[in-house]
């Protein structure tokens, strides 16, 4: 298919696929066995200026946008979803930033995540807030000259290794949702720490941290927009940032098509390559023709986000829920054509399996989306 990239987007891509194949290809299993962060990776991705892609030229990026950060995602979930996970967490770490930062934050902060110098991180959920997003009880209460942050944070990609981490709290308790606020907190502020560390079903090189806030007093300049604004920017933010998740669905699928591609043409079984039985054949056609749909889908969302118009919460939900729930059945249906080999850790399909898995649950689960999409189907906003 044919998706007419400029030629900065074709050399962003095909940049993404070398450091993918040449650098990542082969250490994904090892890091992946040894749930290591990958940073060595995020330095060879930021030498390459690829941190640099979704940062403004002004504050010493390249001024791309969701539609370039989705190209790089998804080469290099084609080979290791959880080095994509980590490098796309920094761009998640700073959108509300970028949207809705002062001149003076950007100024501040954005430099060093465009150089990869620091990576970055956004913390929303809770232990009783997950899909209730709105349930959150971290406060952030106002004293002379800030706000003093006290909760926990869960599940927290990036976490321990982001230095800047966008931090939802309630100013206003009485408000729920509405008294939410969003702040920029530095790693080393005092009261600020980390918590459990999580083992994970897949992208374990991925760090998923607990965040620990005990009166950690956050300067009021770290205030991203006015206070009450945290929920309806985590909203936005989500809707920019899920076909991101979409383009690391598609990514891991593709990988794990190749993948089974290769061990059909190998495998010889009853006097031929597997690849020869048309039952075989069918499930890797019906794999080639879900990941170019979901491809097609992301594509056309990212290019949405990019295009300037105000709500794209729709076409965002729809490309994240279809490309993930395309991912979860192309990777297992490549351990099946794979069998037994398949299912072994020497063969790459079983991790994109297992990758594949959460993309269905993060940044809204599909039930949530699929919820979301329902309701504006029932308010009649078909487009
Ligand atoms: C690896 C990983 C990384 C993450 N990274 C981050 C991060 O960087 N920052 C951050 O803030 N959060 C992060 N999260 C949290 C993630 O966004 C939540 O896990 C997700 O929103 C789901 O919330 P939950 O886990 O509490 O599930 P729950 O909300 O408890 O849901 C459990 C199940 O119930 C279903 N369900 C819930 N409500 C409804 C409903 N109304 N209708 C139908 N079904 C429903 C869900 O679909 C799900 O299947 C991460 C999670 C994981 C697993």
């Amino acid at each position: 298919m044919e998706y007419f990239l400029t030629e900065q987007q074709q050399t962003i891509k095909d940049l993404a696929r070398k450091i993918a194949e040449e650098r990542v290809l082969p250490v994904r299993a090892e890091l992946d066995e040894n749930e290591e962060f990958p940073w060595a990776l995020m330095k060879d991705l930021a030498e390459a200026d690829m941190f640099r892609v979704f940062i403004p030229e002004e504050y010493e990026g390249m001024g791309g946008g969701c539609f370039e950060l989705c190209l790089i995602v998804e080469e290099l979930s084609r080979v290791c979803s959880g080095v994509a996970v980590s490098y796309a967490a920094s761009a998640l770490g700073c959108l509300n930033l970028l949207e809705y930062g002062t001149e003076a934050q950007k100024q501040k902060y954005l430099p060093d995540i465009a150089s990869g110098k620091k990576l970055a991180a956004f913390a929303l959920t809770e232990s009783t807030a997950g899909s209730d997003a709105g349930a959150i009880r971290a406060t952030a209460e106002k004293t002379e000259g800030g706000y003093v942050l006290n909760g926990t944070k869960q599940f927290i990609t990036n976490g321990e290794v982001a230095e800047l981490y966008t931090v939802i709290a309630l100013t206003d308790k009485r408000k729920g949702a509405r008294g939410a606020s969003a702040f920029l907190v530095e790693k080393d502020t005092p009261g600020f720490s980390f918590g459990k560390k999580e083992k994970k079903m897949g992208i374990r090189s991925s760090s998923t941290t607990e965040l620990v806030f005990r009166n950690c007093l956050v300067p009021e300049e770290n205030l991203i927009n006015k206070p009450g604004m945290g929920f309806i920017m985590t909203m936005k933010l989500l809707d920019r940032s899920r076909p991101g998740i979409g383009a690391q669905a598609v990514g891991l699928a593709q990988g794990a098509l190749e993948a089974a591609l290769d061990y059909a043409r190998q495998r010889v079984q009853f006097g031929q390559p597997l690849i020869s039985q048309p039952v075989v054949q069918d499930m890797l056609a019906d794999m080639a023709i879900n990941i170019e749909a979901a491809r097609a889908l992301v594509y056309a969302a990212a290019r949405t986000v990019d295009s300037g118009v105000k709500d794209f919460t729709r076409e965002s939900a729809i490309a994240k829920v279809f490309a993930s729930d395309m991912a979860m059945k192309v990777t297992t249906d490549a351990v099946q054509v794979c069998g037994g080999a398949g299912y072994m850790q020497d063969y790459p399909v079983e991790k994109m399996m297992r990758d594949a898995k959460v993309t269905q649950i993060y940044e809204g689960s599909n039930q949530v989306l699929k919820n979301a999409i329902a309701l504006e189907l029932r308010k009649k906003k078909v487009k």
